[in-house]
């Protein structure tokens, strides 16, 4: 079964199959009381999964942690190494099918059963949100869009202007702009810029634009 010939021809899947279910093979042999396959049960599966923690290497903060819900934390801190849910949940999938290739009935395959399902969901879900990461959301974002330009700077007069046109002084600018909705007035100068301001009537906004001379 484990001739050369075979060995060279397995899939990385197959072979992974093969190590985890030697792994688990040792981990009952070295269960205390023994374990024997035939009496496994879900709850030694979660035993198991929790076991192999320790040989974890993915970050999943605590919910104190100040980089609780960071994808890339800036800086080290103490929360513990964990199995990530992928791993975990491709762990398990690999010996529910080596099970049954051993001679398991599918019935009664620990690895199915409903507590392994819970506990996987509850891993992913808690290291979602530790991590910043939605597992459900894997779909592709389209880019952002490009963040508008920084408005030009306006001058204190610009600022000063107040909205309520009724009250404002135009100064010697021709009023008759104002029925088209909009007043446009010289605001004063920024640098090589004339800084025009646009006033909305109907919404008592200031609209800055730059105008080159
Ligand atoms: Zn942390």
């Amino acid at each position: 079964m484990s001739s050369g010939a075979t060995e060279g021809r397995l899939s990385r899947y197959e072979s992974q199959k093969r190590r985890d279910w030697n792994t688990f093979g040792q981990y009952l042999k070295n269960h205390r009381p023994p374990l024997a396959l035939s009496r496994c049960s879900g709850a030694h599966v979660l035993e198991f999964l929790r076991y192999l923690d320790q040989f974890g290497k993915t970050k999943v903060h605590t919910p104190g942690c100040l980089f609780f819900g960071h994808p890339c934390p800036p800086g080290p801190c103490p929360c513990p190494l964990r199995q990530a849910w992928g791993s975990l949940d491709a762990l398990v999938g690999r010996l529910r099918a080596a099970f049954e290739e051993n001679g398991g009935h599918p019935a009664t395959n620990p690895f199915g059963a409903r507590a392994v399902r819970l506990y996987l969901r509850e891993v992913r879900d808690s290291q979602a949100k530790a991590r910043g990461i939605t597992y459900e959301k894997k779909k592709r974002k389209p880019p952002p869009p490009l963040p508008p330009p920084p408005p030009p700077a306006v001058s204190p007069a610009t600022s000063m202007l107040h909205p309520d046109l009724n009250s404002m002084s135009l100064g010697n600018v021709d009023c008759q702009s104002y029925q088209y909705g909009h007043v446009i007035m010289p605001a004063g100068q920024a640098g090589e810029e004339v800084v025009m301001a646009i006033v909305d009537p109907c919404h008592g906004a200031f609209l800055p634009l730059s105008v080159f001379n």
